[in-house]
């Protein structure tokens, strides 16, 4: 049986990566629907190879030109515009499997309208389990979807658990903790004095991993380890506690399980987000993903260290936010893509991303979250108060 396959964010880096591993199997994958926000002839490109029924323009500036360029293009698939057609196409009765690798606040209600179907859901998009953490798991419980993890680290403590293992019983497990691994990205070793000075094309060149810009600039304040932290917690029932984040700079390794009779379990492989996604694609068989394998006699150097929180204070910020409730997560995820927008404007410098995240946390109301329209106004009024605080430091 073919698994018929939705992709969120098909034309970002991991929508990409998943339709060159399905191309690799036309027997196990179809493609069932594609979406895109502004990205439309790339769309129209994917559309051509892959010929799926739906294609999904969420920004509606792109609609009429996409309709346009897929009908100069004879394609047979229909497209759609908007919020709800997201949704639709990631709750379908035909799909099985959906790919959520919208970047941003953005993938939540899509992806949730996947868990609340009972789909298949390969998540990339780790802000809307950031956001939403409880509420999703939920959704996913309640409904017998099944959520397998995307993100690298994730995806490597999931592999590296034992089959048997029971959402939130480490002690069951015989696990001690998890090794949550990161690079460090590229100012890893930069003087501190130079981080305030650096651009956008800087923060945007990861030394291993190729990604949106978005991510590329979490993992150079090391947002992106401080939202690993939470979606891990999430993900596997953990407390913060339970998760040791070290600093691995040449990302073979993508993350550990610690067991109490001193064995570690690591999964390893070239950074190379096919290797997760074909993992996920065809769980629990394997399944080749095009990746390199990996050659030990070339790896010249493999090195562990602590993270230094002064050099990435958005990682202690997400300590806190995680030790203080949802409510935290919700306005540090927001303020984070408030600052990480404006910084790739050019309006905030490196530096004041994480005094932006800070600023917010201080003053950010302790409010219960209960259902996703309080999730939602509730991102929705911090974002209002990051881009004050932004419009007041300029
Ligand atoms: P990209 O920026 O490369 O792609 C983002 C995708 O989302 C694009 O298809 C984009 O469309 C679409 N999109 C952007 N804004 C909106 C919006 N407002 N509404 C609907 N769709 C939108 O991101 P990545 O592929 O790098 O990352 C995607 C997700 O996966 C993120 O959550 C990231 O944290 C996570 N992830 C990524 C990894 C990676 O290696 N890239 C690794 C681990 C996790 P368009 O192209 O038209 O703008
Ligand atoms: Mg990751």
């Amino acid at each position: 049986m073919q698994q018929r396959v939705t992709i969120l964010g098909a034309t970002g880096s991991i929508g990409v990566s998943t339709l060159d591993v399905i191309a690799r199997h036309p027997q196990l994958f179809s493609v069932y629907a594609l979406t895109c926000h502004q990205q439309i002839e790339t769309l129209i490109q994917q559309a051509l190879v892959h010929q799926p029924q739906y294609l999904v323009v969420s920004d509606p500036n792109y609609y009429a030109r996409c309709q346009q360029l897929a009908a100069e293009a004879k394609l047979s698939a229909e497209v759609l515009c908007g919020a709800d057609a997201l949704n639709m196409v990631a709750s379908a009765p035909e799909v099985d499997t959906v790919m959520a690798a919208i970047v941003g606040a953005a993938g939540l209600l899509p992806t949730l309208a996947a868990a609340k179907a009972g789909k298949k859901i390969l998540l990339a998009n780790k802000e809307a389990l950031v956001m939403s953490g409880k509420l999703f798991i939920q959704q996913v419980q309640q409904n017998n979807a099944t959520l397998l993890p995307i993100d690298s680290e994730h995806n490597a403590i999931f592999q590296c658990l034992p089959t048997s293992f029971e959402y939130a019983n480490l002690a069951n497990a015989g696990i001690d903790k998890i090794l949550l691994t990161g690079s460090g990205g590229p100012f890893l070793n930069c003087p501190l004095t130079e981080l305030a000075h650096k651009t956008p094309e800087q923060a945007c060149a990861h030394p291993n991993w190729d990604m949106g810009r978005k991510i590329s600039v979490d993992s150079a304040t090391m947002m992106n380890k401080g939202l690993e932290l939470i979606e891990a917690c999430w993900l596997f029932g953990l407390k913060p506690d339970d998760i040791e984040v070290v600093i691995h700079p040449q990302s073979v390794i993508h993350s550990m399980v610690q067991y109490n009779d001193g064995s570690v379990l690591a999964q390893m492989g070239n950074p190379d987000m096919r290797t997760p996604i074909a993992h996920a694609l065809s769980y629990p068989q394997r399944i080749d993903s095009g990746v390199q394998r990996l050659d030990f006699k070339a790896l010249s150097d493999f090195s562990f260290t602590a993270p230094d929180v002064n050099r990435f204070p958005n990682l202690a910020l997400a300590m806190e936010a995680v030790k203080a409730g949802q409510y935290a997560s919700t306005a540090l995820n927001a303020a984070n893509e408030v600052a990480v927008a404006a910084f790739l404007q050019g309006t905030l410098s490196f530096t004041g991303i994480a005094e932006l995240n800070s600023n917010i946390m201080q003053k950010m109301p302790s409010v219960e979250l209960d259902s996703v329209d309080d999730i939602i106004a509730y991102d929705q009024q911090i974002r209002q108060q990051a881009m004050l605080a932004l419009r007041g430091a300029a």
